[in-house]
């Protein structure tokens, strides 16, 4: 028996999220995979029922579960300085000491993409480099000195270099091309990037069958838009990571098709890459697909670390699913060309994994 928490998030959050567990739930009965789920009230709706965005007890209990689906924040709305109104997800990741951020990227032959055939897997750290501002244990990364200048830091460790390259490979020696691109600036940032880049190297020597090479940040950004069919699994530091994979999600469609998965050794939360879009909020035209794969992402990670293959078959149906719904074409929302809602397309992944699964 598996326990998975609930955390819907703000605004499309609050739709998008019901999807991805309806799609969870129909995986798991289709191949007898127990779960006890357990909604839990944060963000706004946290705040609401207890005064609080992350209220008393959450954390406590959130480490007791095998992991979470957690909905996008709308954090910009949210009243500056006040600190019953913190933005939960870095909460989370610090917290919880979530490092490694996998992004998967996919076109589909159906929907408008830059490039055909790309199936890529980016494997980014989340707790430090130079995005350390909302990670550090206490104070902040940038600092003024004086009115006219401005002061960043960037922090590199062994150990978090160490473990999101063992990810990495990991995860690269299930895929079939079984290949990492370790992605850096070593040549200018030479202690931080030096340091993630020998680290890279000592784990690949570990995996003899996969294929591993480096690329200098700004060559890789240059060739992902022109071939990114050459790379395959990639992983690289926190600030890279977080541009190269908004630019992988321009390659196949947009920030509705951009899942992920944030993970420690021993706790996963499945998170997709978009925001809670005020914008389109309340109006059900929200592209579940993003959040529902998340969920799938997270099937698939704890089919790895809780050796529960039943969760690798669930994962498996989600995508089968989603694949033959985007195929057919009919249940697509409107950022993908088509006129479904939400909850008419979550519908049809759920309606698709019933047909297939059983
Ligand atoms: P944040 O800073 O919280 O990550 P953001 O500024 O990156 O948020 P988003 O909320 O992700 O912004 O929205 C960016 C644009 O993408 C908006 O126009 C929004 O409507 C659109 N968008 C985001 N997610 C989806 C989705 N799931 N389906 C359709 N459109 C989306």
């Amino acid at each position: 028996m598996l326990t998975l928490a609930i955390l819907e998030g703000d605004d499309i959050g609050r739709e998008v999220v019901p999807e991805c567990v309806k799609v969870m739930r129909e995986a798991a009965a289709a191949v007898d995979l127990a779960i006890d789920w357990k909604p839990m009230p944060i963000s706004r709706a946290g705040h609401a029922a207890a005064g609080h965005t992350v209220p008393p007890g959450t954390l406590e209990t959130l480490a007791t579960y095998d992991g979470w689906v957690l909905g996008p924040i709308g954090h910009r709305e949210y009243p500056k300085g006040d600190p019953t109104w913190l933005n939960p997800h870095p909460l989370f990741r610090t917290h919880f000491g979530l490092f490694a951020n996998y992004k998967p990227f996919r076109s589909y032959p159906n929907l408008p993409s830059v490039h055909k055939d790309i199936d890529l897997l980016f494997l980014r750290e989340t707790t430090e480099g130079f995005k350390v501002d909302g990670n550090l244990f206490m104070g902040y990364g940038e600092f003024m000195p004086t009115e006219d200048s401005a002061i960043g830091i960037c922090v590199t460790t062994k150990l978090k270099s160490r473990l999101i390259a063992e990810a990495a490979f990991e995860a690269a020696a299930r895929r079939p091309r079984r290949k990492v691109t370790a992605v850096h600036k070593n040549t200018v940032y030479r202690y931080g990037d030096g340091l993630f880049a020998d680290e890279c190297r000592k784990v690949a020597a570990r995996f003899p069958d996969v294929e591993f090479e480096e690329v200098i940040v700004d060559t890789f950004a240059m060739r992902l838009v022109m071939k990114p069919q050459q790379y395959d699994t990639i992983v690289t530091t926190n600030l890279y990571g977080d541009i190269l994979t908004d630019e992988a999600a321009g390659l196949v469609g947009g920030l509705g098709l951009a899942p992920g998965v944030n993970a420690s050794e021993t706790l996963a939360m499945a998170q997709a890459t978009h925001g809670s879009a005020p914008d389109i909020a309340g109006r059900g035209i929200a592209n579940p697909y993003a959040m529902i794969m998340s969920g799938k992402l997270l099937f698939e990670w704890l089919a790895g670390k809780r050796s529960e293959p039943k969760a690798a078959r669930a994962a498996g149906l989600i995508e089968a699913a989603m694949s033959a719904v985007i195929a057919e074409g009919a249940q697509l929302t409107p950022d993908l060309g088509g006129s479904a809602s939400t909850q008419a397309m979550g519908d049809a992944v759920a309606r698709a994994i019933g047909t297939a699964g059983r």
